[in-house]
């Protein structure tokens, strides 16, 4: 079976956007982006897209790359203070001059939509989340979808990012699954995959995952966004892996539209908190 998270989205964006001409609310996000970075400025404009479909205004602020943290600091000081402005999203990587930590702490607890303030990772950890992070809430509300029971399953994720992998843990353990983080020092990856009921990888490195890494009947998801020649891939060895598994996601089309989707809810649930 395909998990296919285009179709997913597309339809949680449907009824968000029925939630939200209901509330009488126009939800506000803000994009801050650093540089122009090709990959990070096509995410941008795709989730300005996605805020023009389900009635979410959008601003985009774009700041030179040969900025400092303090430039940055004052630019989310405003968002944090405009009261016209329910999310602020920071495209992540920043330029290497800047302390991202700084930057991410900054924003306002109730308006960090991406989930990546240290109160809101501590939140989600504590088991009772406010904003979670959108790649591994997504890929929730995927499996949530295609009722693909997390509760006493084994999942086992490789990467231990705070955007995928460490998030992607805590909320997988609220669901009752049991975890296994696995990372570039890992002793023997391919028996750990092995043992996943569910496996997540988040590695970054094209056709990472082989079928001699995956249990038969596994759901496989891919985090992964990868070139190989030209071609956008996962960290799935799509076409071999597929034979193996029970559920997969492609790449594109499976996990990069479920946090956009995501990210269009959390900043409507900002703006219902801020109303
Ligand atoms: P990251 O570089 O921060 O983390 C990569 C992780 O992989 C690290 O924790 C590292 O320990 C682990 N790793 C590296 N080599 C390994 C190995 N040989 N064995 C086991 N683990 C290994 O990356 P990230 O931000 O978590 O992103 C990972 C991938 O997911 C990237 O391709 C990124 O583009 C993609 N991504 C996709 C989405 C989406 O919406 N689809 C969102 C975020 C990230």
């Amino acid at each position: 079976m395909i998990l296919d998270g285009k179709t997913v989205s597309e339809k949680r964006l449907e009824l968000l956007k029925e939630e939200i001409g209901e509330s009488g609310l126009y939800p506000r996000l803000a994009t801050v982006i650093v540089g122009n970075d090709p990959a990070s400025q096509m995410y941008v404009r795709m989730k300005h897209r996605a805020c023009e479909r389900v009635g979410i205004g959008s601003i985009g602020i774009e700041i030179p790359s040969d900025t400092t943290t303090e430039k940055i600091l004052e630019s989310i000081a405003k968002l944090n203070r405009d009261t016209d402005i329910n999310g602020i999203l920071l495209q992540l990587p920043l330029p290497g001059q800047i302390d991202t930590d700084r930057v991410i702490n900054a924003v306002k607890t109730e308006k960090d939509v991406d989930g990546f303030h240290p109160t809101n990772l501590g939140l989600l950890m504590s088991g009772k989340p406010l904003f979670s992070p959108c790649t591994p809430k997504g890929i929730m509300n995927l499996l949530a979808d295609y009722r693909i029971p997390v509760a006493g399953a084994r999942v086992v994720i490789a990467g231990r990012s705070i955007d995928v992998g460490r998030p992607m843990a805590a909320l997988m353990t609220n669901a009752d699954a049991t975890i296994t983080i696995c990372h570039s020092r890992t002793r023997d990856l391919p028996a750990e995959l092995r043992n996943a009921d569910i496996l997540i990888s988040a590695v970054g490195k094209a056709h990472f995952i082989t079928p001699e890494m995956v249990k038969p009947g596994a759901v496989v998801i891919d985090v992964g966004i990868n070139q190989l020649n030209g071609k956008l891939v996962g960290d799935v060895d799509f076409d071999a892996v597929k034979e193996v598994a029970s559920a997969i996601t492609p790449v594109p089309g499976g996990v990069g539209p479920m946090t956009i989707a995501t990210l269009m809810e959390n900043t409507f649930f900002a703006a219902t908190r801020m109303s």
